[in-house]
């Protein structure tokens, strides 16, 4: 792959933004593209396509891209005072000299001690880990209920997706779901669980996540609505530290 090449494209409002060009021999048109998270614009071109051309199609699509760049959400990165959602509640992340390093909740705050700057990585890792801790009974006891047995339950930082399950049982779940409200949570893991049983969306698979979970829908639909906000949370922040 080439470097990519850097262009400008003009919105209709005036403002200049920069653009990555790049190819790809996969792509089969012109594409467009708006980092949901980062703003970042780029135009992938297929085989034998200009970067005029690129451009060109970019240019008719202006309104899209500002529109695109209008919905893009601020960053909250886990930083001491920064406030995000633990189960749906809101709590504070208050930096407390003398409290041990690792972060534990106070009241409604996330009280942590130790250094500033490696507050970020501590807080996330803390977050992921209770994440583990809110699904792993939830998805054992409703496994039980259906008479399966997880092989594994993994947390991942996921982007596409909020859960899976593999052909062999395992379960994957994004460490973001435990910022949602503890309804959501439940959907999410009833949904992978029901994978045991059925390994599709068929209506047997719909009819086990409704004995697990009662009534989905609000789940589904505050997913569709609020899912985008749970990536806000902790961005910014270096995993490793
Ligand atoms: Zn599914």
């Amino acid at each position: 792959m080439t470097p990519p090449q850097m262009q400008t494209l003009s919105l209709a409002d005036g403002r200049d933004v920069s653009v990555s060009i790049r190819r790809s021999a996969r792509a089969r048109r012109i594409l467009l593209h708006v980092g949901v998270y980062d703003g970042k614009v780029e135009i992938v071109l297929p085989p034998g396509a200009s970067a005029i051309e690129g451009l060109g199609f970019a240019s008719t699509q202006t309104g899209w891209v500002a529109d695109q760049l209008s919905r893009i959400r601020t960053a909250v990165p886990f930083a001491n005072g920064s406030v995000f959602p633990l189960l749906g509640e809101e709590i504070a992340i208050r930096l407390v000299p003398g409290h041990p390093a690792t972060p534990a909740l106070c009241g409604r705050d996330l009280c942590v001690g130790g250094r500033a700057d490696t507050l970020g990585g501590r807080v996330r890792r803390w977050t992921r880990n209770q994440a583990l801790e809110e699904i792993k009974p939830r998805a054992h006891r409703m496994a039980s209920e259906i008479g399966k047995t997880p092989a594994r339950i993994s947390i991942r930082d996921t982007r596409s997706r909020w859960g899976s399950c593999s052909r062999v049982g395992n379960l994957n779940f994004s460490w973001r779901l435990v910022m949602a409200p503890e309804w959501v949570l439940n959907y999410v893991v009833a949904h992978e669980v029901a994978h045991l049983q059925e390994l599709n969306h068929s209506d047997r698979f719909w009819a086990v996540v409704d004995r697990l979970n009662p009534d989905s829908k609000p789940a589904r639909k505050w997913l569709r609505a609020n899912g985008a906000d749970l990536h806000r949370y902790g961005r910014g922040t270096r995993p490793g530290n």
